[in-house]
């Protein structure tokens, strides 16, 4: 590192110490159990009520709590975005992840790393939801970039400023009296290159920060935010870590590198990991048992966090029905879930992109054709049937309406390959059926599209902004462009995608 951090890596957590009991003789082993969930946008449950909920999770704390005093909830990073709130506002003020903050204080959270989606929103945002969390955060190699150099994320409240420590340590005590301290490094991937965001090296920091605690701790625990196939570097490297718990993977994870297991649950909630954690003392071993836990029905929703989700859920609905939508609507009552994970989308196309790009087509109905954005798709989930307006509203937070232009043929080639070049990206274009690439010509209803000839083109209002990835030139002053459309306006459905699409699934 070039900077000189000048952290505390020593920081103690209120630990849970368990008072002794008379008689009882020190084993020498402790346990500590992990409740770790991550990448977590729905504070309520999904699936018609039955899966995920953070009310659920609080009462999974409590139960392992009860059962053992040593008990933690962590949250492996991506949180407070992206999120159908994002798009929302309350006081004032777009919602950006409050919602997420307080239902976390509410469940009895009490450690978080970052992950790359807590950099989505402004600076100013994010660190409004610092300031609001009641849980402590470690951040080992994300700092914050400002106008005086490179710092430590902190949270600020009544006053006083705590940096985000680059490591922490957490003491234990159980019932007969054996004392072990864990040690802790939080990891992110360095792939949000927001401005306000300063990475150093994921496995260089994670070998340095190791070495600075290894002797002065039990055991070292990664909590981090990485691609799984890093964290298996990671674990390679390092094969004295006790565990790692990560996050970024939306479909569970879960691997044995050498002694170390790496666990990731399934994103939103809908399963969590609880890792028992032994230190035995005498021997100075570790070892893990992990356990996937479906957060279902079999979980009741604890009462206080349930208070605060419901004002939430309330604050959405309001919102929702402002802008004319009835969120518990069912509006897709049968055939198969529908694919929204973004490794598919912005490749390939799925049931749910074909819905997305019929439905424009049915409420722009003069179109030659319907181009969309993969990237307005944000829910990263499958959506089971039943699909509600609500998963509609969340797939596609942002809205937007349905932009028509007559292009040139000339410009709609251009869009139409750094669409296909952008694979991978948000900025890979879903496109009508009646288009195909053959050959390096592309074709509509088997004719190439030629480069004078004028196509009416129905197509996502923020791909007319130029904002896409490598699409700077498509804006209304293309010369490509021969007629911009006004905006849709009273109940027309092309007003937002997202009423066109809830119109559509209810004719199918
Ligand atoms: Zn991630």
């Amino acid at each position: 590192m070039r900077f000189l951090f000048f952290i505390v890596g020593i920081n103690l957590l209120v630990s849970c110490i368990a008072t002794r009991k008379a008689g009882t003789k020190d084993d020498g082993k402790l346990t500590v159990t992990f409740v770790q969930i991550n990448d977590v946008y729905e504070i309520a449950p999904l699936e018609g009520g039955k899966v995920g909920g953070v009310a659920r999770v609080a009462t999974l704390k409590k139960e392992e709590k009860q059962k053992n005093p040593n008990t933690l909830l962590l949250i492996a990073g991506d949180f407070v975005s992206p999120s159908v709130y994002n798009s929302l506002k309350y006081e004032g003020q777009r919602i950006r992840g409050r919602q997420m903050v307080e239902s976390f204080n509410a469940s009895g959270m009490d450690l978080a790393v970052f992950g790359n989606h807590e950099f989505d929103i402004s600076e100013n945002e994010l660190q409004s939801r610092i300031n609001e969390s009641q849980f402590q955060w470690i951040s080992s190699n994300t700092f914050h970039k400002t106008k005086d150099g490179i710092k430590p994320f902190a949270k600020t409240t009544d006053g006083n400023t705590t940096p985000f420590p680059q490591t922490r340590y957490m003491d234990f005590s159980d019932a007969d009296g054996t004392r072990a301290r864990i040690g802790f490094i939080g990891l992110n991937i360095p792939f949000n290159k927001a401005e306000y965001v300063y990475y150093t090296d994921v496995l260089q920091t994670a070998d340095s920060l190791f070495a600075k605690i290894k002797d002065s701790c039990d055991a070292v625990v990664a909590i981090t935010h990485l691609e799984v196939e890093e964290d298996s570097i990671l674990a390679r490297r390092i094969p004295q870590l006790a565990l790692i718990m990560g996050g970024h993977e939306h479909d569970m994870r879960f691997k044995k590198v050498g002694n170390i297991y790496i666990t990731k649950a399934y994103a939103n909630a809908k399963s969590a990991y609880v890792n028992y954690l032994t230190i035995d003392k005498k021997k100075k071993t570790t070892s893990v048992e992990p356990k996937l836990v479906m957060i279902d029905t079999s979980f009741a929703l604890d009462a206080a966090t349930t208070q605060v989700v419901s004002k939430w859920v309330n604050i959405a609905n309001e919102n929702y029905a402002s802008l004319g939508f009835d969120a518990a609507e069912v509006v897709l009552n049968k055939g198969e879930a529908l694919e929204g994970r973004e490794i598919f989308i912005r490749a390939t196309t799925t049931n749910l992109t074909q819905y997305i790009v019929a439905a424009m087509e049915k409420a722009a109905p003069d179109a030659d054709l319907a181009l969309m954005n993969s990237g307005s798709i944000r829910v990263d989930d499958v959506l089971p049937i039943p699909v509600t307006q609500y998963d509609v509203i969340r797939a596609l937070p942002y809205g937007g309406f349905i932009q028509e232009v007559d292009m040139k043929g000339r410009l709609l080639n251009q869009v139409l390959d750094v669409g296909k070049t952008n694979l991978g990206t948000g900025g890979f274009l879903q496109y009508s059926s009646s288009l195909k690439y053959d050959n390096g010509v592309w074709k509509l209803k088997g004719e190439p599209i030629h480069p004078d000839k004028v196509y009416h083109v129905a197509l996502s209002d923020f791909l007319m902004t130029g904002g896409e990835a490598n699409m700077g030139f498509l804006t209304k002053d293309n010369p490509g462009i021969i007629k911009m459309y006004s905006k849709p306006e009273g109940n027309d459905l092309r007003r937002d995608i997202r009423l066109a699409i809830i119109d559509y699934l209810k004719s199918i």
